[in-house]
Protein backbone atom coordinates (compact mmCIF):
# COMPACT_ATOMS: atom_id res chain seq x y z
CA UNK A 1 0.00 0.00 0.00
CA UNK A 2 1.23 3.76 -0.65
CA UNK A 3 2.18 5.54 2.42
CA UNK A 4 -0.58 8.10 3.69
CA UNK A 5 0.87 11.44 2.78
CA UNK A 6 -1.75 14.76 2.64
CA UNK A 7 -5.24 12.89 3.89
CA UNK A 8 -5.85 11.69 7.30
CA UNK A 9 -9.42 10.21 7.88
CA UNK A 10 -10.38 12.02 11.35
CA UNK A 11 -13.74 12.95 13.12
CA UNK A 12 -13.92 16.44 11.14
CA UNK A 13 -12.84 14.93 7.90
CA UNK A 14 -15.13 12.34 7.42
CA UNK A 15 -18.45 13.81 6.59
CA UNK A 16 -16.75 15.49 4.14
CA UNK A 17 -14.07 13.76 2.46
CA UNK A 18 -11.52 14.82 -0.05
CA UNK A 19 -11.90 13.09 -3.54
CA UNK A 20 -8.35 11.19 -3.20
CA UNK A 21 -10.38 9.45 -0.54
CA UNK A 22 -12.17 7.76 -2.98
CA UNK A 23 -9.46 6.86 -5.77
CA UNK A 24 -7.05 5.43 -2.75
CA UNK A 25 -10.46 3.10 -1.82
CA UNK A 26 -10.62 1.97 -5.24
CA UNK A 27 -7.05 0.94 -5.70
CA UNK A 28 -7.23 -0.91 -2.70
CA UNK A 29 -10.10 -2.59 -3.38
CA UNK A 30 -8.96 -3.79 -6.57
CA UNK A 31 -6.10 -5.64 -5.09
CA UNK A 32 -7.97 -6.80 -2.01
CA UNK A 33 -10.37 -8.37 -5.23
CA UNK A 34 -7.57 -9.65 -7.43
CA UNK A 35 -6.20 -11.60 -3.83
CA UNK A 36 -9.33 -13.19 -2.19
CA UNK A 37 -9.55 -17.05 -1.55
CA UNK A 38 -6.24 -17.50 -0.02
CA UNK A 39 -5.55 -19.36 3.25
CA UNK A 40 -4.80 -17.22 6.28
CA UNK A 41 -3.21 -18.68 9.63
CA UNK A 42 -4.00 -17.32 13.40
CA UNK A 43 -0.39 -16.16 15.13
CA UNK A 44 0.73 -18.03 18.21
CA UNK A 45 3.75 -16.95 20.17
CA UNK A 46 5.22 -15.30 16.75
CA UNK A 47 4.61 -18.28 14.71
CA UNK A 48 2.11 -18.81 11.74
CA UNK A 49 -0.48 -21.58 13.17
CA UNK A 50 -2.92 -24.02 11.09
CA UNK A 51 -5.29 -25.82 12.64
CA UNK A 52 -6.94 -28.98 12.06
CA UNK A 53 -9.89 -27.46 10.15
CA UNK A 54 -10.30 -24.45 7.78
CA UNK A 55 -13.42 -22.24 7.25
CA UNK A 56 -14.58 -20.52 4.67
CA UNK A 57 -15.18 -16.14 5.15
CA UNK A 58 -17.60 -15.21 2.40
CA UNK A 59 -19.01 -11.88 1.53
CA UNK A 60 -22.71 -10.86 2.42
CA UNK A 61 -22.51 -8.92 -0.44
CA UNK A 62 -22.51 -12.16 -3.17
CA UNK A 63 -22.12 -15.14 -1.09
CA UNK A 64 -20.38 -16.47 -4.41
CA UNK A 65 -17.12 -14.29 -2.94
CA UNK A 66 -14.84 -16.84 -0.88
CA UNK A 67 -12.89 -13.71 0.73
CA UNK A 68 -10.31 -16.30 2.06
CA UNK A 69 -9.94 -19.45 4.06
CA UNK A 70 -8.54 -19.27 7.90
CA UNK A 71 -8.14 -21.61 10.37
CA UNK A 72 -11.17 -23.23 12.94
CA UNK A 73 -8.95 -23.16 16.07
CA UNK A 74 -9.61 -25.86 18.73
CA UNK A 75 -8.73 -26.17 22.56
CA UNK A 76 -5.26 -26.65 21.74
CA UNK A 77 -4.55 -23.88 19.48
CA UNK A 78 -6.57 -21.87 22.57
CA UNK A 79 -4.46 -23.50 25.28
CA UNK A 80 -0.91 -22.37 23.23
CA UNK A 81 -2.37 -19.41 22.34
CA UNK A 82 -2.41 -18.61 26.01
CA UNK A 83 0.88 -20.30 26.84
CA UNK A 84 2.31 -17.74 24.62
CA UNK A 85 0.51 -14.76 25.80
CA UNK A 86 1.41 -15.59 29.65
CA UNK A 87 5.63 -16.38 28.66
CA UNK A 88 5.91 -12.94 26.87
CA UNK A 89 4.30 -10.90 29.86
CA UNK A 90 7.50 -10.74 32.00
CA UNK A 91 9.43 -8.84 29.48
CA UNK A 92 6.42 -6.90 27.61
CA UNK A 93 5.01 -5.80 31.24
CA UNK A 94 8.71 -5.55 32.58
CA UNK A 95 9.78 -2.72 29.77
CA UNK A 96 9.18 0.70 30.44
CA UNK A 97 5.77 2.10 29.28
CA UNK A 98 7.63 4.47 27.30
CA UNK A 99 8.79 1.47 24.87
CA UNK A 100 5.56 -0.05 25.16
CA UNK A 101 3.51 3.30 23.73
CA UNK A 102 6.70 3.81 21.21
CA UNK A 103 5.77 0.21 19.66
CA UNK A 104 2.13 0.82 19.88
CA UNK A 105 1.99 4.47 18.26
CA UNK A 106 4.11 2.66 15.54
CA UNK A 107 1.56 0.10 15.19
CA UNK A 108 -0.99 2.79 14.80
CA UNK A 109 0.74 4.55 12.11
CA UNK A 110 0.49 1.04 10.24
CA UNK A 111 -3.09 0.98 10.50
CA UNK A 112 -3.68 4.37 8.69
CA UNK A 113 -0.76 3.46 6.22
CA UNK A 114 -3.01 0.66 5.33
CA UNK A 115 -6.22 2.32 6.21
CA UNK A 116 -7.32 1.47 2.35
CA UNK A 117 -6.89 -1.91 2.38
CA UNK A 118 -8.68 -2.07 6.15
CA UNK A 119 -11.73 0.02 4.44
CA UNK A 120 -11.40 -2.76 1.60
CA UNK A 121 -11.56 -5.66 3.25
CA UNK A 122 -13.98 -4.02 5.92
CA UNK A 123 -16.10 -3.25 3.41
CA UNK A 124 -16.61 -6.45 1.86
CA UNK A 125 -16.04 -8.88 5.48
CA UNK A 126 -18.92 -6.90 6.61
CA UNK A 127 -21.00 -5.26 3.99
CA UNK A 128 -20.36 -1.87 4.84
CA UNK A 129 -20.08 1.12 3.09
CA UNK A 130 -16.98 2.61 2.05
CA UNK A 131 -17.01 5.46 4.82
CA UNK A 132 -18.21 3.75 7.68
CA UNK A 133 -15.31 1.04 7.20
CA UNK A 134 -12.43 3.71 6.52
CA UNK A 135 -14.00 4.83 10.20
CA UNK A 136 -13.81 1.85 11.65
CA UNK A 137 -10.25 1.58 10.54
CA UNK A 138 -9.12 5.15 12.01
CA UNK A 139 -11.15 4.37 14.82
CA UNK A 140 -8.82 1.38 15.65
CA UNK A 141 -5.73 3.61 15.27
CA UNK A 142 -6.97 6.83 17.44
CA UNK A 143 -8.21 4.32 19.85
CA UNK A 144 -4.88 2.71 20.55
CA UNK A 145 -3.42 6.40 20.52
CA UNK A 146 -6.09 7.35 22.91
CA UNK A 147 -4.66 4.60 25.49
CA UNK A 148 -1.02 5.54 24.99
CA UNK A 149 -1.95 9.21 25.67
CA UNK A 150 -3.39 8.70 28.75
CA UNK A 151 -0.71 6.46 30.23
CA UNK A 152 1.49 9.25 29.22
CA UNK A 153 -0.12 12.11 30.65
CA UNK A 154 -0.35 9.98 34.14
CA UNK A 155 2.96 9.63 33.85
CA UNK A 156 2.18 5.77 33.43
CA UNK A 157 0.08 5.49 36.37
CA UNK A 158 3.57 5.84 38.98
CA UNK A 159 2.30 8.59 41.21
CA UNK A 160 4.18 10.17 44.68
CA UNK A 161 1.57 10.09 47.79
CA UNK A 162 1.34 11.51 50.60
CA UNK A 163 4.45 10.57 52.92
CA UNK A 164 3.05 9.35 56.40
CA UNK A 165 4.82 10.95 59.09
CA UNK A 166 6.26 8.66 61.20
CA UNK A 167 8.78 9.47 64.78
CA UNK A 168 12.10 8.37 63.32
CA UNK A 169 11.14 7.14 59.87
CA UNK A 170 10.89 8.52 56.52
CA UNK A 171 8.52 6.99 54.58
CA UNK A 172 7.86 7.12 50.58
CA UNK A 173 4.59 5.78 49.27
CA UNK A 174 3.92 5.22 45.83
CA UNK A 175 0.47 4.22 43.82
CA UNK A 176 1.40 2.18 40.79
CA UNK A 177 -0.70 0.94 38.47
CA UNK A 178 0.31 -2.49 37.04
CA UNK A 179 -0.84 -4.98 34.48
CA UNK A 180 -3.05 -8.00 35.27
CA UNK A 181 -1.51 -10.63 32.80
CA UNK A 182 -2.98 -12.36 29.91
CA UNK A 183 -6.14 -10.34 28.39
CA UNK A 184 -8.59 -11.78 26.42
CA UNK A 185 -10.49 -9.76 23.43
CA UNK A 186 -12.85 -10.98 22.06
CA UNK A 187 -14.70 -8.88 19.58
CA UNK A 188 -18.08 -8.93 16.98
CA UNK A 189 -18.37 -8.68 13.62
CA UNK A 190 -19.70 -4.89 13.10
CA UNK A 191 -16.81 -2.76 14.03
CA UNK A 192 -13.85 -5.76 13.72
CA UNK A 193 -11.24 -3.02 13.71
CA UNK A 194 -12.44 -0.73 16.28
CA UNK A 195 -13.85 -2.97 18.68
CA UNK A 196 -10.52 -5.32 18.62
CA UNK A 197 -7.77 -2.67 17.96
CA UNK A 198 -9.42 -0.13 20.99
CA UNK A 199 -9.15 -3.00 23.80
CA UNK A 200 -6.12 -4.55 22.49
CA UNK A 201 -4.37 -0.85 22.77
CA UNK A 202 -6.06 -0.51 26.14
CA UNK A 203 -4.39 -3.91 27.25
CA UNK A 204 -1.00 -3.70 25.54
CA UNK A 205 -0.47 -0.04 26.63
CA UNK A 206 -1.50 -1.25 30.07
CA UNK A 207 1.43 -3.84 29.44
CA UNK A 208 -0.46 -7.31 29.28
CA UNK A 209 -0.45 -9.89 26.72
CA UNK A 210 -3.48 -10.14 24.73
CA UNK A 211 -5.34 -13.35 23.12
CA UNK A 212 -7.52 -11.76 19.86
CA UNK A 213 -10.45 -14.41 18.99
CA UNK A 214 -12.73 -12.37 16.61
CA UNK A 215 -15.94 -13.03 15.25
CA UNK A 216 -15.88 -15.87 12.50
CA UNK A 217 -17.72 -13.51 10.17
CA UNK A 218 -14.86 -11.18 10.15
CA UNK A 219 -11.42 -12.97 10.80
CA UNK A 220 -9.60 -10.93 8.12
CA UNK A 221 -9.89 -7.49 9.52
CA UNK A 222 -8.75 -9.23 12.73
CA UNK A 223 -5.63 -10.68 11.20
CA UNK A 224 -4.53 -7.15 9.44
CA UNK A 225 -4.63 -5.90 12.70
CA UNK A 226 -2.48 -8.73 14.43
CA UNK A 227 -0.22 -7.61 11.05
CA UNK A 228 -0.22 -3.90 12.21
CA UNK A 229 1.36 -5.01 15.83
CA UNK A 230 3.41 -7.99 14.56
CA UNK A 231 5.34 -5.47 12.52
CA UNK A 232 5.53 -2.86 14.62
CA UNK A 233 8.00 -4.45 16.24
CA UNK A 234 5.81 -6.13 19.35
CA UNK A 235 7.57 -8.89 20.77
CA UNK A 236 6.60 -12.78 19.58
CA UNK A 237 3.47 -13.47 21.74
CA UNK A 238 2.89 -10.37 22.70
CA UNK A 239 -0.63 -10.39 20.15
CA UNK A 240 -1.80 -13.48 19.73
CA UNK A 241 -4.69 -14.10 17.22
CA UNK A 242 -7.38 -17.15 17.13
CA UNK A 243 -9.72 -17.73 14.44
CA UNK A 244 -12.55 -20.06 15.12
CA UNK A 245 -16.42 -21.13 16.56
CA UNK A 246 -17.35 -18.93 19.52
CA UNK A 247 -18.65 -21.95 21.18
CA UNK A 248 -15.75 -24.26 21.10
CA UNK A 249 -12.68 -22.13 20.58
CA UNK A 250 -14.25 -18.98 22.42
CA UNK A 251 -14.98 -20.89 25.25
CA UNK A 252 -12.10 -22.77 25.48
CA UNK A 253 -10.10 -19.66 25.59
CA UNK A 254 -12.85 -18.30 28.56
CA UNK A 255 -12.30 -21.50 30.63
CA UNK A 256 -8.52 -21.22 30.74
CA UNK A 257 -7.49 -20.20 34.29
CA UNK A 258 -4.68 -18.57 32.79
CA UNK A 259 -6.52 -15.89 31.54
CA UNK A 260 -6.68 -12.94 33.90
CA UNK A 261 -9.03 -10.39 32.04
CA UNK A 262 -11.67 -10.57 29.51
CA UNK A 263 -13.02 -7.73 26.93
CA UNK A 264 -16.02 -9.02 25.22
CA UNK A 265 -17.70 -7.34 23.09
CA UNK A 266 -20.92 -9.07 22.01
CA UNK A 267 -24.80 -9.74 22.23
CA UNK A 268 -26.08 -9.43 25.98
CA UNK A 269 -26.78 -13.36 26.11
CA UNK A 270 -23.69 -14.28 24.53
CA UNK A 271 -21.87 -11.79 27.19
CA UNK A 272 -24.00 -12.97 30.36
CA UNK A 273 -22.84 -16.62 29.52
CA UNK A 274 -19.51 -15.77 29.33
CA UNK A 275 -19.54 -13.81 32.77
CA UNK A 276 -21.24 -16.66 34.29
CA UNK A 277 -18.70 -19.18 33.06
CA UNK A 278 -15.52 -16.76 33.94
CA UNK A 279 -17.35 -16.60 37.18
CA UNK A 280 -16.59 -20.44 38.16
CA UNK A 281 -12.48 -19.56 38.01
CA UNK A 282 -11.05 -19.72 41.78
CA UNK A 283 -11.06 -15.70 42.43
CA UNK A 284 -12.66 -13.16 40.85
CA UNK A 285 -11.19 -11.62 37.57
CA UNK A 286 -11.49 -8.61 35.71
CA UNK A 287 -14.55 -8.81 33.06
CA UNK A 288 -14.97 -6.02 30.79
CA UNK A 289 -18.62 -6.53 29.11
CA UNK A 290 -19.72 -4.02 26.17
CA UNK A 291 -23.24 -5.55 24.76
CA UNK A 292 -26.43 -4.63 22.99
CA UNK A 293 -28.42 -1.89 23.15
CA UNK A 294 -31.96 -0.67 22.13
CA UNK A 295 -31.33 2.92 21.78
CA UNK A 296 -33.85 5.49 22.00
CA UNK A 297 -34.32 8.87 20.40
CA UNK A 298 -37.25 11.17 21.85
CA UNK A 299 -38.51 14.30 19.55
CA UNK A 300 -39.80 17.14 21.40
CA UNK A 301 -42.79 19.48 19.79
CA UNK A 302 -40.07 22.15 19.64
CA UNK A 303 -37.32 20.07 17.67
CA UNK A 304 -35.71 20.97 14.73
CA UNK A 305 -37.37 18.52 11.71
CA UNK A 306 -34.81 18.30 9.48
CA UNK A 307 -32.19 17.77 11.75
CA UNK A 308 -34.58 15.12 13.93
CA UNK A 309 -35.50 13.45 10.59
CA UNK A 310 -31.54 13.05 9.68
CA UNK A 311 -30.37 11.82 12.93
CA UNK A 312 -33.03 9.09 13.09
CA UNK A 313 -32.29 7.85 9.74
CA UNK A 314 -28.80 7.88 9.60
CA UNK A 315 -28.64 5.79 13.04
CA UNK A 316 -31.57 3.90 12.31
CA UNK A 317 -29.80 2.39 9.10
CA UNK A 318 -26.44 3.15 9.22
CA UNK A 319 -24.18 0.11 9.03
CA UNK A 320 -28.08 -1.97 8.35
CA UNK A 321 -29.05 -1.16 11.77
CA UNK A 322 -26.52 -3.27 12.79
CA UNK A 323 -24.52 -1.02 15.09
CA UNK A 324 -25.06 -1.22 18.85
CA UNK A 325 -26.01 2.46 19.13
CA UNK A 326 -28.27 1.95 16.08
CA UNK A 327 -31.63 4.13 16.61
CA UNK A 328 -34.10 1.38 16.97
CA UNK A 329 -37.30 3.23 18.76
CA UNK A 330 -38.67 7.04 18.35
CA UNK A 331 -41.23 8.84 20.51
CA UNK A 332 -42.01 11.90 19.02
CA UNK A 333 -44.22 14.37 20.28
CA UNK A 334 -47.83 14.16 18.71
CA UNK A 335 -47.58 18.11 17.34
CA UNK A 336 -44.58 16.86 14.90
CA UNK A 337 -45.57 13.64 14.64
CA UNK A 338 -46.77 13.81 10.84
CA UNK A 339 -44.22 16.27 9.94
CA UNK A 340 -41.80 13.83 10.95
CA UNK A 341 -42.89 10.68 10.09
CA UNK A 342 -43.00 12.08 6.48
CA UNK A 343 -39.51 13.37 5.81
CA UNK A 344 -38.30 10.17 8.08
CA UNK A 345 -39.89 8.14 5.24
CA UNK A 346 -38.77 10.38 2.20
CA UNK A 347 -34.93 9.95 3.12
CA UNK A 348 -35.49 6.35 3.88
CA UNK A 349 -36.75 6.40 0.32
CA UNK A 350 -33.49 8.20 -0.92
CA UNK A 351 -30.99 5.85 0.45
CA UNK A 352 -29.04 3.73 -1.76
CA UNK A 353 -28.71 0.10 -1.12
CA UNK A 354 -26.51 -2.11 -3.43
CA UNK A 355 -23.02 -3.20 -3.29
CA UNK A 356 -21.57 -0.99 -0.23
CA UNK A 357 -18.28 -0.81 -1.94
CA UNK A 358 -19.61 1.27 -4.39
CA UNK A 359 -19.46 5.51 -4.04
CA UNK A 360 -22.96 5.78 -4.02
CA UNK A 361 -24.15 3.36 -1.84
CA UNK A 362 -25.36 3.80 1.56
CA UNK A 363 -26.59 0.35 2.87
CA UNK A 364 -25.25 -2.79 2.15
CA UNK A 365 -26.57 -6.36 3.08
CA UNK A 366 -26.96 -7.66 6.31
CA UNK A 367 -23.87 -9.87 7.91
CA UNK A 368 -24.86 -13.44 7.12
CA UNK A 369 -27.61 -15.60 6.71
CA UNK A 370 -28.70 -15.98 10.70
CA UNK A 371 -29.08 -12.22 10.71
CA UNK A 372 -31.20 -11.97 6.84
CA UNK A 373 -33.79 -14.84 8.42
CA UNK A 374 -33.87 -12.91 11.66
CA UNK A 375 -34.70 -9.69 9.50
CA UNK A 376 -38.00 -11.62 7.76
CA UNK A 377 -38.62 -13.42 11.22
CA UNK A 378 -39.62 -10.00 12.65
CA UNK A 379 -41.01 -8.24 9.52
CA UNK A 380 -43.37 -11.45 9.85
CA UNK A 381 -43.87 -11.11 14.06
CA UNK A 382 -44.53 -7.13 13.25
CA UNK A 383 -47.13 -7.86 10.53
CA UNK A 384 -49.06 -10.16 12.61
CA UNK A 385 -49.09 -7.87 15.48
CA UNK A 386 -50.88 -5.27 13.86
CA UNK A 387 -47.88 -3.07 13.04
CA UNK A 388 -47.47 -1.07 9.74
CA UNK A 389 -44.74 -0.63 7.29
CA UNK A 390 -44.49 3.22 5.89
CA UNK A 391 -41.53 1.72 3.98
CA UNK A 392 -39.45 -1.43 3.51
CA UNK A 393 -40.79 -4.75 5.28
CA UNK A 394 -39.28 -7.03 2.51
CA UNK A 395 -35.94 -8.58 1.40
CA UNK A 396 -34.24 -7.47 -1.62
CA UNK A 397 -33.95 -10.02 -4.30
CA UNK A 398 -34.27 -8.57 -7.62
CA UNK A 399 -30.67 -8.86 -9.92
CA UNK A 400 -27.99 -9.34 -8.32
CA UNK A 401 -30.00 -8.34 -4.58
CA UNK A 402 -30.13 -12.12 -4.58
CA UNK A 403 -26.69 -13.13 -4.46
CA UNK A 404 -26.09 -11.38 -0.72
CA UNK A 405 -28.11 -10.74 1.96
CA UNK A 406 -30.14 -7.16 1.31
CA UNK A 407 -33.23 -6.32 3.63
CA UNK A 408 -35.06 -2.93 2.42
CA UNK A 409 -34.57 -0.48 5.67
CA UNK A 410 -38.13 -0.67 7.46
CA UNK A 411 -40.32 2.06 9.26
CA UNK A 412 -42.80 0.62 11.77
CA UNK A 413 -46.16 2.67 13.27
CA UNK A 414 -48.37 1.46 14.98
CA UNK A 415 -46.97 -1.68 17.00
CA UNK A 416 -48.36 -2.12 20.27
CA UNK A 417 -46.58 -0.70 22.80
CA UNK A 418 -46.70 -4.05 24.83
CA UNK A 419 -45.01 -5.97 21.83
CA UNK A 420 -41.85 -7.51 22.88
CA UNK A 421 -39.68 -5.90 20.26
CA UNK A 422 -40.21 -2.18 21.51
CA UNK A 423 -37.92 -3.42 24.30
CA UNK A 424 -35.40 -6.41 22.61
CA UNK A 425 -32.34 -5.77 20.18
CA UNK A 426 -33.16 -6.44 16.55
CA UNK A 427 -29.92 -5.50 14.87
CA UNK A 428 -31.66 -5.38 11.37
CA UNK A 429 -32.44 -2.06 9.75
CA UNK A 430 -35.97 -2.01 11.23
CA UNK A 431 -36.92 0.64 13.48
CA UNK A 432 -40.25 1.50 15.21
CA UNK A 433 -41.99 5.19 15.69
CA UNK A 434 -44.72 6.30 18.18
CA UNK A 435 -46.28 9.54 19.12
CA UNK A 436 -46.55 10.30 22.78
CA UNK A 437 -48.31 13.18 24.59
CA UNK A 438 -45.74 14.32 26.74
CA UNK A 439 -41.82 14.38 27.39
CA UNK A 440 -42.33 12.48 30.42
CA UNK A 441 -44.26 9.95 28.66
CA UNK A 442 -41.11 9.43 25.83
CA UNK A 443 -38.90 9.12 28.54
CA UNK A 444 -40.88 6.97 30.65
CA UNK A 445 -40.39 4.33 27.42
CA UNK A 446 -36.96 5.39 26.55
CA UNK A 447 -36.01 4.10 30.40
CA UNK A 448 -38.17 0.94 30.35
CA UNK A 449 -35.72 -1.48 28.87
CA UNK A 450 -33.08 -3.29 30.20
CA UNK A 451 -30.14 -1.70 27.66
CA UNK A 452 -28.54 1.84 28.44
CA UNK A 453 -26.30 2.45 25.97
CA UNK A 454 -26.81 5.26 23.95
CA UNK A 455 -29.98 7.81 23.46
CA UNK A 456 -30.66 10.80 21.62
CA UNK A 457 -33.21 13.61 21.54
CA UNK A 458 -34.08 16.76 19.13
CA UNK A 459 -35.95 20.21 21.43
CA UNK A 460 -35.09 23.08 23.01
CA UNK A 461 -31.87 23.67 24.98
CA UNK A 462 -33.59 23.84 27.98
CA UNK A 463 -35.30 19.88 26.93
CA UNK A 464 -32.02 18.86 26.02
CA UNK A 465 -30.23 19.73 30.03
CA UNK A 466 -33.44 17.55 31.12
CA UNK A 467 -32.85 14.70 28.92
CA UNK A 468 -29.51 14.37 29.56
CA UNK A 469 -30.04 14.41 33.92
CA UNK A 470 -33.30 12.03 33.13
CA UNK A 471 -31.94 9.41 30.50
CA UNK A 472 -30.39 6.20 31.52
CA UNK A 473 -27.68 5.91 29.46
CA UNK A 474 -23.82 5.64 28.68
CA UNK A 475 -23.45 7.66 25.31
CA UNK A 476 -26.52 10.43 24.40
CA UNK A 477 -26.42 13.13 22.08
CA UNK A 478 -29.21 16.26 21.69
CA UNK A 479 -29.75 17.87 18.37
CA UNK A 480 -27.33 15.68 16.29
CA UNK A 481 -28.23 15.49 12.76
CA UNK A 482 -25.62 13.43 11.67
CA UNK A 483 -26.56 10.69 13.67
CA UNK A 484 -29.63 10.37 16.56
CA UNK A 485 -27.69 7.31 18.57
CA UNK A 486 -24.60 6.85 16.15
CA UNK A 487 -21.05 8.53 17.05
CA UNK A 488 -18.34 7.52 18.76
CA UNK A 489 -14.67 8.78 18.60
CA UNK A 490 -11.61 8.67 21.39
CA UNK A 491 -11.37 11.64 23.31
CA UNK A 492 -15.08 13.07 21.56
CA UNK A 493 -17.49 10.53 22.60
CA UNK A 494 -16.01 7.80 24.34
CA UNK A 495 -18.58 4.75 24.18
CA UNK A 496 -20.12 2.51 26.55
CA UNK A 497 -23.65 1.41 28.22
CA UNK A 498 -25.29 1.37 31.39
CA UNK A 499 -27.52 -1.20 32.74
CA UNK A 500 -27.78 -4.54 30.52
CA UNK A 501 -25.19 -2.62 28.21
CA UNK A 502 -21.95 -2.49 29.72
CA UNK A 503 -19.97 -3.89 32.91
CA UNK A 504 -17.77 -1.38 33.51
CA UNK A 505 -19.47 2.10 33.83
CA UNK A 506 -16.57 3.28 31.62
CA UNK A 507 -16.68 4.60 28.29
CA UNK A 508 -13.56 2.88 25.99
CA UNK A 509 -11.60 6.05 24.02
CA UNK A 510 -12.36 8.02 27.26
CA UNK A 511 -10.71 9.30 30.37
CA UNK A 512 -11.43 6.52 32.67
CA UNK A 513 -11.19 3.48 30.52
CA UNK A 514 -7.46 2.14 30.72
CA UNK A 515 -7.08 2.02 33.94
CA UNK A 516 -9.47 -0.84 33.78
CA UNK A 517 -6.64 -3.28 32.43
CA UNK A 518 -4.21 -2.44 35.47
CA UNK A 519 -4.70 -3.18 39.32
CA UNK A 520 -3.10 -0.84 41.67
CA UNK A 521 -0.16 -1.69 44.20
CA UNK A 522 0.53 0.93 46.77
CA UNK A 523 4.01 0.83 47.65
CA UNK A 524 5.45 1.78 50.97
CA UNK A 525 9.21 1.83 51.80
CA UNK A 526 10.38 2.88 55.34
CA UNK A 527 13.91 3.94 55.83
CA UNK A 528 15.38 4.94 59.42
CA UNK A 529 15.87 8.89 59.02
P1 LIG B 1 -22.05 -12.24 19.38
O1 LIG B 1 -22.40 -12.13 20.82
O2 LIG B 1 -22.78 -13.21 18.55
O3 LIG B 1 -20.51 -12.60 19.22
C1 LIG B 1 -19.47 -11.79 19.73
C2 LIG B 1 -18.19 -12.61 19.83
O4 LIG B 1 -18.35 -13.63 20.80
C3 LIG B 1 -17.80 -13.33 18.54
O5 LIG B 1 -16.38 -13.27 18.41
C4 LIG B 1 -18.23 -14.76 18.82
O6 LIG B 1 -17.51 -15.70 18.06
C5 LIG B 1 -17.91 -14.88 20.29
N1 LIG B 1 -18.59 -15.94 21.04
C6 LIG B 1 -19.81 -16.46 20.84
N2 LIG B 1 -20.07 -17.41 21.77
C7 LIG B 1 -18.98 -17.46 22.59
C8 LIG B 1 -18.63 -18.22 23.75
N3 LIG B 1 -19.45 -19.12 24.27
N4 LIG B 1 -17.44 -18.01 24.31
C9 LIG B 1 -16.60 -17.08 23.83
N5 LIG B 1 -16.86 -16.36 22.73
C10 LIG B 1 -18.05 -16.53 22.13
O7 LIG B 1 -22.16 -10.75 18.78
P2 LIG B 1 -22.06 -10.27 17.28
O8 LIG B 1 -23.26 -10.73 16.53
O9 LIG B 1 -20.72 -10.53 16.72
O10 LIG B 1 -22.15 -8.68 17.50
C11 LIG B 1 -23.36 -8.01 17.66
C12 LIG B 1 -23.67 -7.72 19.10
O11 LIG B 1 -22.61 -6.98 19.69
C13 LIG B 1 -24.90 -6.85 19.28
O12 LIG B 1 -25.64 -7.30 20.37
C14 LIG B 1 -24.31 -5.48 19.56
O13 LIG B 1 -25.17 -4.60 20.24
C15 LIG B 1 -23.11 -5.84 20.36
N6 LIG B 1 -22.11 -4.77 20.33
C16 LIG B 1 -21.91 -4.00 21.44
C17 LIG B 1 -21.02 -2.95 21.40
C18 LIG B 1 -20.76 -2.07 22.59
O14 LIG B 1 -19.80 -1.30 22.56
N7 LIG B 1 -21.57 -2.12 23.62
C19 LIG B 1 -20.33 -2.69 20.22
C20 LIG B 1 -20.54 -3.50 19.11
C21 LIG B 1 -21.44 -4.54 19.18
Amino acid sequence: MPKETAFKLTYATMFNPPEELHTRFEDALTKVKANLGKEHTMLIGGKERKAKATFEDRSPINTDWVLGVFQQGDEHDAADAIAAARAAFPAWSGCSWQERLALLRKAADLIDERIYEFGAVIALEVGKNRMEALSDAAEAADLIRYACDQINANSGFIKKMGEDPLQGFKAVNYSVLRPYGVWLIVSPFNFPAALTGGPAGAALAAGNTIVIKPASDTPWTSRLLADCFRDAGLPDGVVNYVTGPGRTLGQALIDNPDVDGITFTGSFDVGMGIYRSFAQGSYVRPTILELGGKNPAIVSKNADIEEAALGIVRSAFGLQGQKCSACSRVYIERPVYQKILSRVVELTNKLAIGDPTDRSVYLGPVVNKNSYADFQAYIKEINEAGGRFLTGGKILTDGDFDKGYFCAPTIVVDLPMDHRLWKQEMFVPITTLTQVETLEEAMGYANDVGYGLTAGFYGSLDEAQWFFENIRAGVTYANRPQGATTGAWPGFQPFGGWKGSGSSGKNAGGLYYVQLYMHEQIQTLIQKS
